[in-house]
């Protein structure tokens, strides 16, 4: 039996931050030095995950240049990290179809010669519709979702609201995600959050309604999961653990396991929520 997977853990480049970001996550979170230091340092990532009893992690990184200040270095740090070890840590990057010059040739080298484990959308901060390639106006993200799709690597679109200056609450709506399930019928869709705290009934419905769509609980309370998601049991073959450590409001990530664990819903959806899906989502 495989051990616990954490689908959104955000280890990136800290220092390419944007002052401002920079500065309110120091003033946020008391043990920023010990978010820098596994920032720079996959072993003291493995050992902390050791102790709160994670098998694998995946690393959230994304270009956003505008937003948060992250340029397309973000992949060569998070492939270069995930070396220490690929089987416990899955390196996710990005291309952003407005901001690279050749995406075709980068959205394949990622794939084929870097070992990408997963690509990360976060309309919010990247600014665009996940749809947005509806009508040919954004080719390059058409470009990686088929290859994505070719290369059984999942994607995972952030929906719901964002709370970093700068970004925008819209392009966080899911229903957007509705057209690359229906474009991408092979594609593995995670959706990080659900939704939350607004849309999580069009996350739900997407959910049920596509066979590749799924969802991580990321950043979601453990304590509000049955609020966000009365019907979580229902979905529990589509639903990916995952914290969002050390984003904005999470205590930590043996804390959502433990709040995770103590939940009202069947030891198997836990199982699967925890374990499984995971398996499923990760298999080439
Ligand atoms: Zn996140």
């Amino acid at each position: 039996m495989p051990g616990v997977t954490d689908v959104h853990v955000h280890i990136q480049p800290f220092e390419m931050l944007k002052p401002e970001v920079l500065e309110g996550m120091k003033r946020e979170r008391g043990n920023f030095d010990m978010f820098l230091r596994i920032s720079r340092d996959p072993h003291a990532f493995l050992a902390h995950l050791d102790e709160v009893g994670v098998e694998r992690a995946c690393l959230i990184n994304y270009v956003a240049p505008e937003v948060m200040g992250y340029t397309d270095a973000v992949n060569a740090y998070v492939v270069g990290y995930a070396k220490a070890n690929r089987e416990r840590l899955v390196p996710f990057g990005s291309v952003h179809p407005r901001h690279t010059s050749e995406p075709e040739k980068a959205i394949r080298r990622l794939i084929h010669e870097d070992g990408i484990g997963g690509f990360k959308i976060h309309p919010p901060h990247q600014l665009f519709e996940p749809n947005a390639y509806v009508g040919g106006s954004m080719p390059a993200l058409r470009t990686l979702y088929e290859e994505a799709e070719d290369g059984r690597v999942p994607v995972m679109i952030h929906t719901g609201t964002s709370v970093f200056p700068g970004a925008r609450a819209r392009f966080g709506n899911p229903l957007a995600v509705d057209d690359v399930a229906v474009d991408f019928p092979n594609l593995r869709i995670i959706m990080a959050h659900g939704g939350r705290p607004f849309w999580c009934e069009e996350a739900f419905f997407l959910v049920r309604r596509h066979r590749n769509v799924y969802m991580d609980i990321s950043s979601i309370p453990p304590k509000r999961l049955l609020h966000y998601f009365p019907r979580l049991q229902e979905i529990a073959d589509k639903t990916l653990f995952g914290s969002d450590w050390p984003g904005p409001g999470v205590p930590g990530i043996a804390a959502n396991l433990r709040g995770f664990r103590a939940l009202r819903i069947s030891a198997a959806a836990k199982r699967k929520i925890l374990y499984e899906n995971a398996a499923k989502v990760f298999s080439r």
